[in-house]
């Protein structure tokens, strides 16, 4: 059976922990490809260009806007970051499941192109949580915080766009709803293609 993979699309505020969750997950499950984004941001320090990101000019990023190089972008906090398209094709058609992790911009546009998209939104335990998460995690200036949780708040408020909502209270549980949700997805029988005759 020549199957396609499913794409997976994860979204939700800075510092709800997506990364930490996805980090989990993506070790423990085959078949899985993380798609690297581009973006125009600053590496944090430990980022790797190619791995975490790819670290972009924004003259490079606007010549692949123009090409039609990404599935999806955006401009979040003043920088853009994309999706690019080539290898989330390539993997889908080689029968991998696609992970993305995306803000809600793009969710909503994947959502519209590829309706067949699974959207998980990863939600922090309260907002005030989430404050801490950002602010602990030390990595943005308190101008940079500030802008992400006023985000934060439009993102909570399209909520009801995603099919999953997973709340990140302790990490291995988030895993774990997560992790259950692609096993689920991956038994759909319209994934599987599954007759009996
Ligand atoms: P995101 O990718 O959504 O921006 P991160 O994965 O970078 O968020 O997590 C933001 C911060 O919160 C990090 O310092 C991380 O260690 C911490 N964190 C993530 N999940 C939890 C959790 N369930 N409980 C407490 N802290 C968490
Ligand atoms: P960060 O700067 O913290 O790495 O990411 C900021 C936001 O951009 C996060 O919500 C993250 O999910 C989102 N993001 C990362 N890559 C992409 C992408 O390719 N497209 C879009 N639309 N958002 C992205």
């Amino acid at each position: 059976m020549n199957k396609k993979g499913t794409l997976f699309v994860i979204t939700g505020p800075s510092g709800a922990g997506k990364g930490t969750v996805l980090k989990q997950v993506i070790q423990s499950l085959e078949g899985l490809y993380f798609s690297v984004s581009a973006t125009t941001r600053k590496p944090r320090e430990g980022e790797v260009d190619g791995v975490h990101y790819h670290f972009l000019t924004k003259e490079r990023f606007e010549e692949l806007i123009e090409k039609d190089r990404f599935l999806e972008y955006a401009r979040y906090a003043e920088n853009y970051y994309g999706t690019p398209l080539d290898p989330v094709e390539e993997h889908l058609e080689q029968g991998h499941d696609v992970i993305l992790e995306i803000e809600l911009q793009g969710a909503l546009q994947v959502k519209k192109r590829l309706p067949k998209a699974v959207l998980v939104f990863i939600a922090p335990p309260s907002f005030e949580e989430l404050e801490n998460r950002l602010r602990g995690r030390g990595t943005e200036t308190e101008e940079v915080i500030c802008k992400r949780l006023a985000i934060a708040r439009q993102e909570c408020a399209n909520m009801d766009e995603f099919r999953f909502i997973v709340v990140n209270d302790k990490v291995e549980d988030a895993a774990d709803r997560l992790r259950a949700i692609i096993l689920s997805c991956r038994c759909l029988r319209e994934n599987l293609g599954f007759t009996l005759n």
